[in-house]
């Protein structure tokens, strides 16, 4: 199928042709054209896409479609695993959004936040779940879930849960699922322990691959400027401030420097807060919440925040330092140009980082080249390769906060 084919194309029910309508997408992406049609079939499948071009999709809609025609019952019938709560919150959106219209019931459960609260809206019936696999673990060892009339099986950022270290726990829930069931893995990469793991619990999967699967999104405009770490918070300013940049997502390596680097941006004028695994999950998703809705401008994240962070219309990401593992610079700078906008990466690159431009480089199969930094006038770039960003929105004022309305 060409990647003009419209959704009406892929076999999708009307209920989930309509929800798509709403959502306004006009067409589905590549890895949907791909994905969606062999996913309804009921094979295993096995797929790879660049990170932010619309994989969730890829399994919610054929996984929405299966349940609706299988007969009712009582029983969590999908289960999709995923390696981060952020990301369990999003996949949860994508069930509530494309499944508007079905009568389909999808709930989450992940760490840091109540267990009993969590039971409680289980107890109530769901017919998906979506999982982190330490929680979910937890409740199988504790009886508390029964996944026996299980059919199908999402692997969501399948890597990314081998890189923290799930493996195990991934083959201990394994062990309590039904053998008979479809299995969908969804990966970035596909690296060798990613074809062994489908190897040790697939059935002949089909394979789709989109682009090389370890590229950067080519939707993404890269640069690499030198800095030496002292001035990085001066350089940071600096870009953010003369690119009249609107809204930007910063990395760093470490905890402390997320909370020092958003402290040094807010005294110098920029509105920043900071995220990482220090802070509890109400409070990471009430800044996550917060940065979406534009009440501030800048979030600074530690590579907690680099996996499964969906933001519309965010145009900059900047690596105030380079990651050591070329996958994470792939994850990090795949959080803006999603979805076919553009978007602009910058890395901030010390005399020591410039080691792992060279690995980063081979992976994303591009050579990657130092430029001298940018010069700004007036808050006018003289340098013809940054994008004209959009104009600063005026900032919202928070309403008074209604309770959250949704089920975790
Ligand atoms: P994902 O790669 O699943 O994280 O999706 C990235 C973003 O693309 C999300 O904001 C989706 O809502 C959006 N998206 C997914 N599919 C489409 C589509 N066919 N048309 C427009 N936007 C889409």
């Amino acid at each position: 199928m060409s990647n003009n084919t419209p959704f009406s194309a892929l076999g999708l029910d009307q209920t989930l042709l309509q929800a798509l309508a709403e959502a306004s997408y006009q067409k589905p992406t590549t890895i949907q054209v791909k994905a969606i049609p062999m996913a309804l079939t009921g094979r295993d499948l096995m797929a790879s896409a660049q990170t932010g071009t619309g994989k969730t999709a890829s399994f919610t809609l054929p996984v929405l479609q299966r349940l609706s025609q299988m007969r009712a019952s009582q029983a969590i019938r999908a289960l999709v695993l995923v390696p981060t709560r952020e990301l369990a919150i999003q996949v949860l959106e994508s069930f509530q959004t494309y499944g508007a219209h079905t009568s389909l019931k999808t709930t989450a459960v992940y760490g840091g936040v109540d267990v009993e609260k969590q039971l409680q809206i289980l107890q109530a019936g769901a017919d998906v779940l979506i999982a982190t696999p330490g929680r979910l673990l937890d409740m199988l060892n504790r009886r508390h879930i029964n996944l026996d009339g299980l059919r199908v099986l999402v692997l969501d950022e399948a890597d990314r849960m081998l890189d923290l270290g799930f493996r195990d726990d991934i083959a201990r829930i394994m062990s309590s699922l039904p053998s008979k069931r479809q299995n969908l893995l969804f990966s970035a990469t596909f690296n060798k322990e990613i074809k062994q793991l489908a190897h040790d619990f697939m059935r002949h999967p089909v394979k789709v691959e989109v682009a090389n699967p370890n590229s950067a999104a080519n939707t993404v405009n890269q640069s690499f400027y030198p800095v030496d770490q002292a001035d990085k918070p001066e350089i940071l300013s600096y870009l953010i401030h003369g690119g009249r940049w609107p809204k930007a997502l910063v990395f760093v390596r470490t905890k402390k420097a997320a909370n020092k680097v958003a402290d040094l941006l807010v005294e110098d004028g920029i509105n920043a807060q900071a995220i990482h695994s220090d802070k509890n999950q109400y409070q990471r998703i009430r800044i996550l919440e917060d940065f979406k809705d534009n009440y501030f401008d800048v979030l600074v994240a530690t590579d907690v925040a680099a996996r499964g962070l969906d933001i519309e219309q965010l145009p900059l990401v900047i690596n105030y330092d380079l990651p050591k593992v070329p996958h994470d610079y792939v994850h990090r700078i795949g959080r803006t140009g999603r979805a076919g906008q553009k978007g602009r990466a910058i890395s901030l690159v010390n005399p020591e980082e410039k080691k792992w431009l060279v690995t980063i480089g081979q992976m994303i199969k591009k050579s990657l080249i130092i430029e001298p930094l940018p010069y700004f006038e007036d808050g006018e770039t003289r340098v013809a390769d940054i994008q004209a960003p959009p104009q600063r929105r005026k900032k919202k004022t928070r309403p008074a906060r209604k309770k959250r309305q949704d089920s975790i």
